[in-house]
């Protein structure tokens, strides 16, 4: 359940690296990681970020939680632009945003006991007043996430990948923060414990009234937890659109062909199942970046239009904006979208 009201506001964000080299180390190249990204999140809402790996999709969370600098663009988190804190603002503002990765093994301290591990957001923050209440929580903190409270004293080692996922969400629960953001928390999971941390997430959502960014490379992850999805392409945002609109009437070629790539249940349609031609090219270097449409180079509806012009984001139905030219009323050589390709 959301309410209206933006917890995040992120206005024509972009993430630059400039690449050295040479003698002297003189700039020579930059890599546009995200290019003029703009969304929304909703109080209590999940916005589903997907594309494949290089679209900036991981950079754009890292960017939200200030762990790498925007080059320009605003990011307000209940108003205010988060872009201009430093020092101590920066950090009390950490603690409102945390975040849970995608390798739960890499991200835990292997020399720390899981009580320290979990309970160390609440010793950063000063959320706790003396060593039996910080105890107390560390082990409320674990049943809330489906441990139990005896595995405390046990190192990351001991534990299961779930488990270690588990193990994540707590420590960023730890820190009471208002906007999770979930950077591929299940990819590294087997098929059948990514659906248990999905409902742990959506249970922990109802429970505690979060807000979530989930980033995941494909389609088929964020379809149960996501209110809105977000397709990013090559540091650019090319569909968003709310879960049921985005499946049922997918608009981008990108969006269309991740869909392709999802697997379905039926044996039959799954053997029938064609993968859209599109996701076999490489993504192309946001070093060099092609002209106008990003996608234009791996899309088979491209025209003249789509290399020479960047299509922008237009807002064609409420909530659901596309940046193809495709959809473009004053593109006279363009008459409809094309049937929506669709995995059986
Ligand atoms: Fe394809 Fe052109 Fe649309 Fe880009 S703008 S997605 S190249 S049809």
């Amino acid at each position: 359940m959301t309410n209206t009201e933006p917890l995040l506001e992120v206005d024509n964000l972009q993430v630059h690296f400039k690449l050295h080299g040479g003698l002297l180390g003189r700039h020579q190249a930059t890599v546009r990681a995200v290019d003029g990204v703009s969304f929304r999140v909703d109080q209590g809402e999940t916005l589903g970020v997907v594309g494949e790996s290089g679209c900036g999709k991981s950079t754009t969370g890292l960017a939200v939680l200030r762990m790498i600098d925007p080059s320009a663009g605003s990011i307000r988190l209940n108003g205010d632009d988060i872009t201009l804190y430093k020092g101590r603002q920066l950090r009390r503002i950490r603690r409102r945003l945390q975040m849970v990765y995608q390798d739960p093994f890499g991200a835990l301290d292997p020399r720390m006991r899981v009580l320290d591990i979990v309970g160390e957001p609440l010793l950063v923050h000063k959320l706790t007043s003396d060593r039996h209440a910080y105890r107390k929580r560390v082990l409320e903190l674990l049943d809330l996430v489906g441990l139990n409270p005896k595995m405390a004293e046990r190192y990351p080692h001991e534990f299961s990948g779930g488990q270690r996922q588990r193990i994540g969400i707590a420590r960023a629960l730890a820190a009471e923060p208002e906007l999770i953001i979930c950077d591929e928390p299940v990819s590294a999971l087997d098929v059948s414990i990514q659906a248990q941390i999905i409902n742990l997430l959506e249970d922990l959502q109802s429970e505690l009234g979060l807000t979530y960014l989930f980033i995941a490379h494909d389609l088929a992850v964020v379809r149960h937890i996501c209110d809105r999805i977000m397709v990013m392409y090559l540091g650019q945002v090319v569909e968003t659109a709310s879960r049921d609109t985005l499946y049922d009437q997918p608009m981008h070629p990108y969006t269309q062909a991740l869909l392709s790539a999802i697997p379905v249940p039926d044996p039959r349609a799954e053997t029938a199942r064609e993968v859209d031609p599109s996701l076999q090219g490489e993504v192309p270097s946001p070093v060099n970046p092609p002209s106008g449409c990003p996608f234009h180079p791996r899309c088979r509806h491209a025209h003249d239009a789509c290399r020479e012009t960047k299509p922008p984001l237009r807002e064609l139905q409420s909530g659901h904006a596309v940046a193809c030219h495709l959809y473009d009323p004053a593109a006279s050589e363009v008459n409809a979208p094309w049937p929506v390709a669709r995995p059986a």
